[in-house]
């Protein structure tokens, strides 16, 4: 589960809600509601399943 981080939208996604990508700046998914940037990391697990784990903090690299 992700919350979009723009406090005004706050909205609620699941993995199957929002498409991954990188944009040049990491992984990151947009939020369907506002469109705000939200960044993610991925995790594997032993298993091989790929989980993705959302950043609260602004990344260095997202200053431009
Ligand atoms: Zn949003």
């Amino acid at each position: 589960m992700f919350t979009c981080r723009n406090q005004s939208c706050g909205a609620a996604w699941e993995l199957s809600d929002v498409v991954i990508k990188n944009e040049g700046q990491g992984l990151l998914f947009r939020c369907p509601m506002c469109g705000a940037r939200n960044y993610v990391t991925r995790h594997q697990t032993k298993e091989g399943e790929t989980t993705y784990e959302q950043v609260t903090e602004i990344p260095p690299y997202g200053k431009r």
